[in-house]
Formats: C-alpha cells, sequence, structure tokens
C-alpha cells in the first residue's frame, strides 16, 4: 500500500483499476458485507455519519477497497492517509478539521500511530473535539475545537495490533478472512474481462487456486499470466497457459512462491521442523518480524502447514509433505 496524505491513491496503483466500486461488486466477504450494508442504510436514514470502522486482516484482503465503497455508498467524501505518515499532532489535527460533514477518514496502518497522535485521536472519535494545546511554557492554553461529524475508517492486519482504549472507539470491527476458492475464480474472471483478456474457465480456476487466498494476488497474477500469453499469442488462458506462466513465476500448486518456501525450508532443514522462534525465522530470512507474522504465516497457517505454539513455529507434516520430505522419527502430529 502507498502510504500518503492524497485524498485518493496515486493514478499508478496498479491495484485500482481492479476495485470493486460498490458493496454490489464486492465478491466475497459475505458477512462483512452485510454487516456494512445495514450499518449504511441506518446511517442514511438518520442523515448521520456512520460509525466508525475498523478492518482487519492480512494484506491485500480489501480492506482499502471496502473502505472507499463506504464513502461512495454513504455519498460522502474519502480522504486516506496511513498510520506512519501521520507525525505530528499538528498533522492529524490539520486532517481533521479540514473535513467536511460525514466525511470518512481512513487511516491504513492505524496499528503504526505515534502514541501522541493516537492521544489526540481519542476525543476526535469520542467527542468530535480536539484538545489542543496552544503556546508554550507558562502561557500555555489548552482550547477545544469542534469537529464536524465525520467516520473514521481504520485498517490493520491483527486487530490485537491497537492499544485497547484506541480499539474500544471503533463501534463497528469488521474481520476479512481470506477467499475461498470459487471467490477468487470470480475476481479473476471479473478482473480478466475488466482488462479485455480472453479467459478460459480453467485458467480463472487455477490463477485462483494460486493466489494465496488474496485478491491483490489474484490481480498480480492476472496481470503476469497476461504478459505471458500476450507474448505467446495464445487465443485464450487455459489452465494449462496459466501453469506455464505461474510455474515461471515460481508459483506451486499451493500457491506459495519462492519465500514461502523458503520459510518452509529454513523450519524444516535447519531446525528439524521446530519449534523455532519467530524472531530467529525473521532473522534468518532477514525480513522483518512484522513482515513474517503478517504477511507469511497467516496463509501457512491457515493451509495447515505451520502451527504457532507457545514455544514457537512448527512445522506440520502437510508441511513436510509440501516439501517433499518426511517428518525426522517421533515428530509426526
Ligand atoms: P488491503 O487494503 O486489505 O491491503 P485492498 O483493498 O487494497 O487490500 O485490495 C487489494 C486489491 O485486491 C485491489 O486491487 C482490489 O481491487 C482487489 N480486491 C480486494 N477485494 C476484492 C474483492 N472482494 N473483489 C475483487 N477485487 C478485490
Amino acid at each position: 500500500s502507498t502510504p500518503d496524505l492524497s485524498p485518493e491513491r496515486q493514478p499508478e496503483d496498479p491495484d485500482a483499476a481492479l476495485r470493486p466500486k460498490s458493496l454490489g461488486e464486492f465478491i466475497g466477504q459475505e458477512a462483512a458485507r452485510e454487516n456494512l450494508r445495514v450499518f449504511i442504510e441506518a446511517a442514511r436514514g438518520r442523515s448521520e455519519a456512520m460509525d466508525h470502522v475498523l478492518f482487519f486482516g492480512p494484506p491485500g484482503l480489501g480492506k482499502t477497497t471496502l473502505a472507499q465503497i463506504v464513502a461512495r455508498e454513504m455519498g460522502v467524501g474519502f480522504r486516506a492517509t496511513s498510520g506512519p505518515v501521520i507525525a505530528k499532532a499538528g498533522d492529524l489535527a490539520a486532517l481533521l478539521t479540514n473535513l467536511e460533514p460525514h466525511d470518512v477518514l481512513f487511516i491504513d496502518e492505524i496499528h503504526r500511530l505515534n502514541p501522541v497522535v493516537e492521544e489526540v485521536l481519542y476525543p476526535a472519535m469520542e467527542d468530535r473535539a480536539l484538545d489542543l494545546i496552544i503556546g508554550e511554557g507558562p502561557s500555555a492554553r489548552s482550547v477545544r475545537i469542534d469537529l464536524p461529524p465525520f467516520t473514521l475508517v481504520g485498517a490493520t492486519t491483527r486487530q490485537g495490533l491497537l492499544t485497547t482504549p484506541l480499539r474500544d472507539r471503533f463501534g463497528i470491527p469488521v474481520r476479512l478472512i481470506f477467499y475461498t476458492q470459487d471467490e477468487l475464480t470470480e475476481v479473476v474472471t471479473r478482473g480478466a474481462r475488466l482488462l479485455g483478456m480472453p479467459m478460459d474457465p480453467t485458467g480463472a480456476g487455477e490463477i485462483a487456486r494460486r493466489s494465496r487466498g488474496t485478491p491483490r494476488v489474484a490481480g498480480r497474477l492476472l496481470r503476469r499470466v497476461r504478459d505471458f500469453a500476450q507474448v505467446k499469442g495464445v487465443d485464450a488462458v487455459t489452465a494449462q497457459v496459466a501453469d506455464e506462466a505461474l510455474i515461471r513465476l515460481e508459483i506451486d500448486a499451493l500457491g506459495l512462491d519462492a519465500m514461502d518456501r523458503r520459510y518452509l525450508t529454513m523450519i524444516a532443514d535447519i531446525y528439524k521442523g521446530g519449534p523455532v522462534g519467530v524472531e530467529t525465522l525473521a532473522a534468518g530470512l532477514a525480513e522483518p518480524r512484522d513482515t513474517v507474522e503478517e504477511v507469511i504465516e497467516p496463509y501457512l497457517i491457515q493451509l495447515g502447514l505451520v502451527a504457532r505454539t507457545a514455544r514457537g513455529r512448527c512445522l506440520n507434516d502437510r508441511g513436510w509433505n509440501h516439501l517433499g520430505l518426511s517428518p525426522p522419527r517421533g515428530q509426526q502430529d
């Protein structure tokens, strides 16, 4: 994601072209979608700003997309920023005081807000007010500024990363989950149509199966398969064409990429299947711990290849099998 203070994503954002624009166009996440539909309709019926929403779940599942859809369906403005970009309390104050009534303010990676900035957010969310300190030293005084009613939409990879006071101020927490194979097939089919790309149902199924449960990955694979199909001059993308292209990208039959396999191989080869601590794995992979925990692991855990235990990460039988290895004696689970 591209953190910046501009109201919309940059035009070169490759995700933008495939972004659904309404709840009706949004595929999957049925529970989240049905709840949002009710909250949007109720707020509209009362001519109020919608309550603050927190989207949480792995990257690429549609948090930003849903935030934009909430604004569009409410018929209000959308402003986007991200936690690490808001350096000072004054930056947030400037954003908040410039909102139009009922606007959506989207803060991506909200768990990375600086604590001083987060303090400013509490009264803004709760009382629609800003408490600002004017001046310095003995002449400093606090003034309260009223804000227009607005909806804060926060996004984070895990709800547990938020401080309790911040988490408690969101009236509507929404968990996003990995997409099913059928849902991703729909995502791929829709994407191919939007990109004007002849797609065979078997090709869509193959790309979907290898998209790591994630629409952003599906979009990325779709674009790479398109390049491949174009250069080969094929009429339609069949399962075979997709498979050939994905093998070249080192995407395996489960949709795992080279980094996923390095992670699994490290636990198998160096730590004999584990348990091994996440810090150790992160150091070995030369990746930040956050990336390992928020990006790499959730899908591997969902597939049952790896388990998170109190003593560390362990490779399950499925993990060993996927690597084409058998677990050491006495370690079968
Ligand atoms: P997040 O904010 O959770 O990281 P995004 O909202 O940026 O994810 O979505 C990533 C990409 O996946 C976008 O290109 C978006 O168009 C696509 N996408 C997400 N959810 C869906 C969906 N339900 N249907 C179709 N495309 C989707």
